[in-house]
């Protein structure tokens, strides 16, 4: 790594710090005992290993949990532990606030605040791992958290590198997703620069619908983007997420269905329906079950996998664009 680098200390003596730091958890270096005397002095001086401050813990109905981070300038984030079958599932933020102004989105209406330090990111994900009692059944990283992970491009990449290093938090990167509003020429970016799978918040399959839900979609519009996702590098029988909010009335009808199905066909595309969470102050509404329902029902005649995410965590205000950390 090339703060250690920079100290000239050799590879293999940075390994086994990074070994301290993400295998074993250690937070100074005076415990890293297989190092001498006079290193460990050394770096004490210079270095410091950064913890994130865990202000609170909200406990869902669910089994989710939301996790409240103070940040050293005094602002806060939150991360959200998701329970599936058999392990976990992390959802971590890449920005204090976000800047897309999506209009169905909480997260947006307070704007962007700040970037997150590659740290920052990284350390959300190893202050749950020390919170859970088995630490390995985290398998999972969505960055689907307050944000949007490509804007703040060079951090993100960053952190997943480390989060998926063996040196690091040896996260297998087919279980790492990074989730965007679609910031076009940053996906293609990301498919050089990194392994990890794409989610892309698409939420209408016309440019004046999603033009209305989604400014971003004035600058990179839905034939740029997808052109950028056809090109994006896919593992064999790996898919890109699309991810599509439901909301009554807007996007939300038979004919959007069969539009979206029309727009994906030349993809290799999954769907994740998320029926609109609610919030104080927001005039859309979610579909009743039955729209939603039928509007899967026309994605999966047409071969698609189409699944219905109920976001967990509603009564804490952990469901997706629920996050304020306020
Ligand atoms: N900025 C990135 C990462 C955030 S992911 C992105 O846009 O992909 C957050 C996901 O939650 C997005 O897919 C977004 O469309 C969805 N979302 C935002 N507000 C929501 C709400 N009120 N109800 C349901 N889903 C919402």
């Amino acid at each position: 790594m090339h703060w250690l680098g920079r100290y000239r200390i050799a590879p293999y003596r940075a390994g086994q710090i990074l070994r301290w730091i993400y295998h074993r958890g250690v937070c100074s270096f005076s415990e890293m005992t297989d190092l001498s005397e006079d290193l460990r002095k050394f770096l004490s001086e210079r270095l410091d290993i950064s913890r994130l401050e865990t202000e609170q813990i909200q406990t869902s109905k669910d089994g989710s949990r939301k996790y409240l981070f103070r940040l050293k300038d005094g602002q806060h984030i939150e991360s959200v532990l998701i329970p599936e079958p058999g392990h976990w599932t992390l959802c971590i933020s890449s920005q204090v606030g976000c800047g897309m102004r999506c209009k169905f989105c909480l997260t947006g209406r307070g704007g962007l605040a700040r970037n997150l330090e590659p740290s920052e990111i990284v350390n959300q994900v190893c202050a749950v791992r020390d919170d859970l009692r088995d630490p390995g059944s985290l398998t999972n990283i969505v960055l689907m958290g307050m944000g949007e992970p490509l804007a703040n491009y060079d951090s993100v990449v960053q952190a997943i590198r480390t989060i998926t290093a063996n040196n690091g938090l040896q996260f297998s990167s087919r279980r790492v997703t990074l989730s965007t509003a679609g910031l076009v020429p940053r996906i293609y970016d990301l498919g050089r620069d990194v392994t990890v799978n794409l989610a892309v918040s698409l939420n209408a399959a016309d440019n004046d619908t999603r033009n209305e839900l989604m400014p971003i979609n004035h600058t990179y519009p839905i034939e740029m983007l997808l052109s950028a996702c056809r090109a994006f590098p896919l593992p064999p029988r790996r898919m890109i997420t699309f991810e599509y909010v439901l909301i009554a009335g807007v996007n939300d009808s038979p004919r959007d269905a069969v539009r979206l199905a029309r727009l994906l066909r030349p993809l290799r595309a999954k769907i994740n329906l998320i029926p609109f969470n609610p919030y104080e102050g927001t005039e859309f509404k979610r579909p009743d079950e039955g729209a939603t329902l039928t509007f899967q029902k026309v994605l999966i005649d047409r071969h698609y996998t189409a699944i219905i995410r109920h976001s967990k965590g509603a009564d804490i205000c952990a469901a997706c664009g629920q996050l304020r950390a306020r």
